[in-house]
């Protein structure tokens, strides 16, 4: 029987990503019956519902998703998609896994990072609660609960132990924000001591992004809220060879959404020279979670091979490669 699964393309480079991920699934061995609901920008302000009800119809029959960035206008229009699906469907943890690849080059490349963030995703400044007051001053509501802090922090304890992990660093501001980030921190505490046997840590979040520069490989897992948490994924891609490379998975506990972590890219849409490798990552950690071990660890192992080879690399990590050149490098590699 093959796995329903819900492909969004979504906008800017999204459609030229997800085509190339849906390539190298489908050659990896699985099958799959992709389902394909179109949510973007354009639709958005067609049908002016921010999430469509057929995509979320789409997710509850298949419970998977596949999805390619939705753009979100700054500083005014429609407040996010992206948001908006995770708190729909209740996708609490933000679970991206930062890997050095073999072959790139970038400013670390000495050192091996591994490490895996694990961002709350449903609360903190995204509530999107903001209130102009009198003309020209403005509060934004940073929402902190028990409830969410706890889940995230059993969810990346319970990851950790169960992949023999060692360590984990929880990431926050509660030397200012003492009340909102002093409730994360105690939550996170209470969890670790049911952990012992892992290492538990804090950073302040500033003193965190130095120390990630500075001694990235000294990192393994980090704990965040949802904003330090979006901050901090894209400096730590930026270590290991750019947003190009970093996949992520949104996790519930009925539902799963796997995405890319970067947005839509629209300085480099519709060119062909985007870089498929997050989606395809982020497709294997997909199958990893349909339980299809063998064709997670092909496509995995296709990437690695492609990225040792140097041949058929994408601009953005110093190659000169297509979209659909290097997409067909990792379905050869496969083959
Ligand atoms: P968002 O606000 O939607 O999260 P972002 O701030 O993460 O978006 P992106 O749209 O991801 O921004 O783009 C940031 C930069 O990284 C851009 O210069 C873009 O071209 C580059 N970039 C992002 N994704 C890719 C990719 N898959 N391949 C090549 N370059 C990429």
């Amino acid at each position: 029987m093959p796995y329903p699964v819900t492909l969004i393309p979504g906008d800017g480079i999204g459609p030229e990503v997800a085509s190339a991920a849906r390539r190298a699934v489908d050659a990896s061995g699985v099958s799959i019956e992709w389902e394909i609901s179109e949510l973007n920008a354009e639709l958005i302000l067609k049908t002016g519902q921010s999430l469509p009800q057929s995509v979320v119809d789409s997710l509850d029959r298949t419970r998977v998703g596949l999805k390619g960035p939705v753009a979100t206008p700054i500083g005014g229009g429609f407040a996010s998609v992206n948001v908006a699906l995770r708190k729909r469907l209740d996708l609490y943890a933000n679970v991206r896994p930062v890997h050095s690849l073999p072959g790139i080059a970038s400013r670390f490349s000495d050192v091996t990072i591994d490490m895996v963030i694990f961002r709350e995703n449903t609360e903190d400044l995204y509530s999107g609660i903001e209130h102009e007051v009198i003309p020209d001053v403005v509060t934004g509501i940073k929402v902190i609960t028990r409830t969410a802090s706890i889940r995230i922090a059993e969810y990346a304890f319970k990851f950790a132990d169960q992949l023999g992990r060692k360590k984990v660093t929880a990431i926050h501001k509660a030397n200012i924000m003492k009340l909102a980030d002093g409730l994360f921190l105690r939550c996170c505490r209470e969890v670790a001591a049911r952990f012992p046997h892992i290492h538990y840590n804090e950073l302040i979040v500033d003193n965190a992004s130095m120390q990630l520069v500075m001694r990235p490989e000294t990192f393994d897992i980090l704990l965040l809220p949802n904003l330090y948490g979006d901050i901090v994924s894209d400096l730590a891609a930026g270590l290991v060879g750019g947003l190009g490379i970093v996949p992520g998975a949104n996790m519930g506990d009925t539902h799963a959404v796997f995405e890319a972590v970067h947005g839509s890219a629209p300085d480099i849409a519709g060119k062909g020279i985007a870089n498929p490798t997050a989606m395809m990552l982020s497709a294997v950690l997909m199958l990893t979670h349909l339980k299809e071990l063998e064709a997670a660890r092909r496509l995995q192992s296709a990437v690695e091979k492609v990225y040792a080879s140097k041949k058929h690399t994408t601009g953005d990590v110093g190659g000169h490669a297509s979209t659909e050149e290097f997409t067909d490098a990792v379905i050869a590699a496969m083959s």
